[in-house]
């Protein structure tokens, strides 16, 4: 830690993208801080897999892999997915992408959030250059022209060059720096539990586009799927209110029967879904990654992939400035990073956001471009590429 300025960096929020970060931090040479409220709860291989999963693009998985933590969750249980396949049920036409097309292995990995947390936790624990401050809330911040100060709920005080904000949607740190959101409330939840089906999931990850509703299939390495059903408030509360038989029933005919019956399913959880993008992403010494920038629908499953990108930016700008010998943390490099990010993060949201009220639209002109756009897709070659290219994360 240098004593004038504190550490270099302090990251409030050791969520998955404030800790790849932080990590990623340290390994270039920076002096980390982290604040987290909360150690995350410990997985062990013998728990069943937990509700919350992700979809990790190989861009994710690349990042992984170079802070050597991808080999711990691979290796304890992680389930690559080989194929895609999207279709809708008011319309005809598919689009289907396959690993071996775009010269890859996996088209992504659905892995526990749990576990990528439990593994970039321990990750953290042992490096040197990073210390860890949990459990600690931060209640005020304030900067000055070379740094920022933390002051954190016992009245102790941190300083940095750089704080970086990582702390979820409902960001804290983001209102304390004074930077609004643009807010849009789906007006639904998503459904997520582990189900087992009658055939194989194929190393497929399947959706299905409904009428105002989306419904995901993906892959675990012990055969069965985890589902994310997007529906309307009143509908999810609906389905949440069914016995389970009930509930495999209608989850069956939801998803046309591709895997056949639903066997069974774990027990349901909800989380209402809303759009909420920065309108910046900088304060002085300050900026925003991850949820803490943007929140999206999770019909892509982009959430996570596009906060790891974030993380990977920055820290590419701060050590090209740092080498260059100039303030690593000063407003133009800054700058640099929200100039190349939130691009990127606004019209991937926005493309989300569009394919979500095309297929919520139950107007006829709007309906009747939903099969003509999977199949227009799915017919063009360079178009499919490109898609394929984005969810890859190149
Ligand atoms: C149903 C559903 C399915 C999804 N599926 C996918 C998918 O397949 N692929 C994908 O890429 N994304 C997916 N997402 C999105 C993904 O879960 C999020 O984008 C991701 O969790 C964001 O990570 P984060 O580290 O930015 O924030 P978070 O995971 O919210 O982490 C924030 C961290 O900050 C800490 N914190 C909170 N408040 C404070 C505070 N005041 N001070 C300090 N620390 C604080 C928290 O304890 C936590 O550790 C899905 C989301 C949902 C709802």
């Amino acid at each position: 830690m240098n004593r004038r300025f504190g550490h270099d960096v302090a990251i409030v929020g050791a969520g998955m993208v404030g800790a790849a970060l932080a990590l990623s931090l340290a390994r270039a040479g920076f002096d980390v801080v982290v604040i987290e409220p909360r150690p995350p709860a410990p997985w062990r291989r013998e728990d069943d897999v937990d509700l919350r999963v992700v979809a990790l693009a190989p861009s994710s998985v690349g990042l992984f892999e170079r802070l050597d933590v991808w080999t711990p969750i691979a290796s304890a249980r992680a389930c690559p997915y080989r194929h895609m396949q999207v279709w809708d049920a008011l319309a005809p036409g598919q689009l289907r992408f396959d690993a071996a097309d775009q010269g890859i292995a996996a088209l992504g990995h659905i892995v526990e959030n749990r576990l990528i947390q439990h593994a970039l936790w321990r990750a953290l624990e042992a490096e040197p250059r990073i210390a860890l401050r949990c459990p600690a809330q931060v209640s005020a911040t304030e900067a000055d022209d070379d740094r920022r100060t933390l002051v954190l709920a016992d009245d102790s005080r941190i300083a940095a060059r750089l704080v970086v904000a990582a702390d979820g949607g409902d960001s804290a740190l983001r209102r304390m720096a004074g930077i609004d959101t643009h807010d849009r409330d789906y007006g639904q939840r998503a459904i997520v539990a582990h189900v087992a089906t009658e055939r194989a999931h194929e190393d497929t990850a399947w959706q299905r586009f409904l009428p105002a509703a989306t419904l995901a299939f993906l892959p675990l390495s012990d055969g069965r799927s985890s589902i994310v059903w997007s529906v309307p408030d009143a509908e999810a509360s609906r389905l949440l209110a069914l016995d389970d038989p009930a509930f495999c029933a209608e989850l069956g005919a939801a998803f046309d029967f591709r895997l056949g019956a639903i066997h069974s399913t774990t027990a349901r959880a909800a989380f209402p879904l809303r759009l909420r993008l920065a309108e910046r992403y900088l304060a002085p010494r300050f900026t925003l990654v991850g949820d803490a920038a943007h929140v999206v629908h999770p019909l892509a499953g982009q959430g996570v992939n596009l906060g790891l990108r974030d993380a990977a930016e920055l820290v590419r700008v701060l050590v090209e400035a740092r080498d260059a010998k100039r303030d690593f943390a000063g407003m133009s490099v800054l700058r640099q990073f929200e100039r190349r990010r939130r691009s990127d993060n606004a019209l991937s949201a926005h493309a989300f956001d569009a394919i979500q009220r095309v297929f919520a639209s139950q107007a006829m002109p709007l309906a009747a471009l939903r099969g003509a756009a999977l199949t227009v897709v799915d017919r063009i070659g360079p178009l499919k590429q490109l898609f394929a290219a984005h969810a890859a994360g190149r």
